[in-house]
């Protein structure tokens, strides 16, 4: 078996290394912040799949800002051309937390899981901490490793942006 690992730099995607197994992928996902911020999350991407023993592919890929399905379907479709081009992946794992979908985007949710068994019948798709909250998937990430989890949309944690306002109102630091 042969994972990839869908790889923001936030939380969820950094308690998911702490379940993956050596041999498996991590695909970097730039995110469709700055420049600055893109090559300050992939440097410490890169330390922490160091620490596990990953290797990392970096996607060349941003994500469109703001809207949440659009995220979610160009992940999916991102995810899909890799597992297309390199037929040795038989999982494909995407962290989120069991808040992450809104009642309002369930829908959406399960019309890109309908559409990724159409398309990679042998490949599954899986959510391996969506039935913990963000605090829980903090609670996974070894404390010193957490220092490497970036969250916020600037270099700096501001403690304003939508992303720090998450890990705030989980009881989480905005930075260590
Ligand atoms: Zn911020």
């Amino acid at each position: 078996m042969s994972r990839v690992i869908l790889f923001s730099g936030g939380v969820e995607s950094a308690a998911l290394l702490s379940l993956a197994t050596k041999g498996d992928t991590l695909l970097m996902v730039e995110p469709f912040h700055g420049p600055d911020v893109v090559f300050f999350v992939r440097e410490k991407a890169l330390r922490l799949a160091a620490h596990y023993g990953l290797s990392v592919e970096i996607a060349s890929f941003k994500l469109p800002a703001g809207v949440r399905p659009t995220q979610m379907w160009a992940l999916s479709r991102m995810a899909s051309l890799w597992v297309s081009t390199f037929k040795e992946f038989t999982e494909v794992w995407w962290g989120r937390n069991r808040d992450d979908i809104k009642p309002s985007m369930a829908a959406e949710h399960d019309r890109i899981e309908d559409s990724w068994k159409v398309a990679h019948p042998d490949v599954s798709l899986l959510w391996p901490v969506s039935h913990l909250s963000k605090a829980e998937c903090w609670e996974l990430i070894p404390q010193h490793l957490r220092h490497l989890v970036h969250s916020c949309i600037h270099v700096e944690p501001c403690g304003e942006c939508g992303k720090c306002q998450e890990r705030i109102g989980s009881g989480i630091p905005v930075s260590m």
